[in-house]
């Protein structure tokens, strides 16, 4: 057993603290990893605060993680001590079912084996990022590219896969409208991958504060949701919405601003069910769809776009200590676009 130093929070709303957790000796294809930076989720704050079910305490969060190798098992064959690499938000899945075998893990018919806050093939609860080390099979590590420094690679491993997976997979592209709702820690990375993809970006935001960030960061177009006429001006506009907000908006009047056969694809995820008028999806026929994360191969691909197209996040480096403060300011949406921790200060 190697033993990691950690941040851990004991209840909702508790403050983190350091502590130590246990990572299993090395299985013949796991691969040990010293772990650098590890991003700040919001998926952290919704279970960490128990709002998505219940919780084992003590919990360490933390599912955007990058470091380097420091052992491997006598099996592993993708990676060698020194190697730069990452681990999203599930660290196994079954491997046989029909979703796994396509490279769609994340929908494994068993369940993939979440990062922290799940249970392992050997009984034992999996704890997250928020950590000195972690071990985890090589099916499930990513390579980082060289030219992608450790601390912006981090939130590549959600934010990125969350937002390229349906990016890709419902076509954005050259010719296609794209609006993307809530800029935060997934939204400024949805637009500069569908920007990137070649299609025109829309960001709809509640107000203009952060318009200029987000012309920069590729998109064309920028409106206040907080402003009636938005919804009216954007009325039948775009082909797919990526909706990225944490909490509960009114459907319907995002779907109003879907053109025929457009989609509106929520990767947000609020505790609180969202309610539907199914005559705004009927009209136009449109569609509402959910993504979750990606697969590993999806993963692979879309860091290697982000190194082709120098895609990297904005982000905040934070210390070990500024964890609770970190959560209060991404709650206030106070985010410039995502706190990563320096693994060092824990
Ligand atoms: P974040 O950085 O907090 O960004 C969320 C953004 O939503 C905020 O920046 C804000 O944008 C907007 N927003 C927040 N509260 C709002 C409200 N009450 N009404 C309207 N807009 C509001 O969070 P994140 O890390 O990007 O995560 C976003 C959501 O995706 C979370 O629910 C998270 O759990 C979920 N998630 C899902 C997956 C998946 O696989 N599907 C993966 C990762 C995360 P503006 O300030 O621009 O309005
Ligand atoms: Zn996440």
């Amino acid at each position: 057993m190697y033993t990691a130093k950690a941040r851990a929070v004991d209840g909702p709303h508790q403050p983190f603290h350091a502590t130590e957790i246990k990572r299993r000796n090395l299985d013949s294809h796991d691969v040990l990893i010293e772990i650098k930076y590890s991003g700040i989720c919001h998926s952290d704050i919704h279970t960490a605060h128990g709002e998505w079910g219940e919780v084992n305490y003590p919990l360490v969060p933390g599912h955007e993680i990058a470091g380097v190798v420091s052992d491997v098992g006598p099996e592993v064959t993708k990676y060698k001590v020194g190697d730069r690499v990452g681990v999203g938000c599930m660290v196994d899945s079954c491997g046989e079912c029909e979703n796994c075998r396509r490279g769609e893990e994340q929908y494994c018919h068993q369940g993939n084996v979440q990062t922290y806050g799940g249970v392992d093939k050997y009984g034992e609860p999996t704890q997250g990022g928020y950590s000195t080390h972690i071990v985890v099979t090589e099916d499930f590590v990513l390579r980082i590219p060289d030219n992608i420094e450790l601390d912006v690679a981090a939130p590549l491993l959600c934010a990125g896969i969350t937002t390229y997976s349906p990016l890709n997979h419902w076509n954005a592209g050259p010719g296609k409208k794209v609006a993307v709702v809530g800029m935060g820690g997934l939204g400024h990375m949805a637009v500069k991958i569908a920007h990137a993809m070649g299609a025109e970006v829309t960001v709809l935001s509640r107000t203009l504060n952060k318009k200029e960030d987000g012309l920069e960061f590729g998109a064309e177009n920028y409106y206040a949701t907080s402003e009636k006429e938005t919804f009216e001006t954007l009325a039948g506009s775009f082909d797919l919405i990526i909706n990225t907000v944490s909490a509960k908006l009114d459907m319907d009047a995002y779907f109003s601003l879907l053109n025929l056969d457009g989609s509106l694809v929520n990767v947000g995820a609020p505790a609180e069910p969202l309610s539907v008028n199914v005559f705004s999806l009927i009209g136009h026929r449109r569609s509402f769809a959910g993504s979750l994360i990606g697969g590993i191969r999806e993963t692979q691909e879309m860091l290697d776009f982000c190194a082709e197209h120098n895609i990297v996040p904005k982000i905040e480096v934070i210390s070990a200590d500024q964890i609770d403060e970190a959560y209060t300011r991404v709650l206030d949406s106070d985010v410039k676009y995502r706190f990563v921790i320096d693994v060092s200060t824990i």
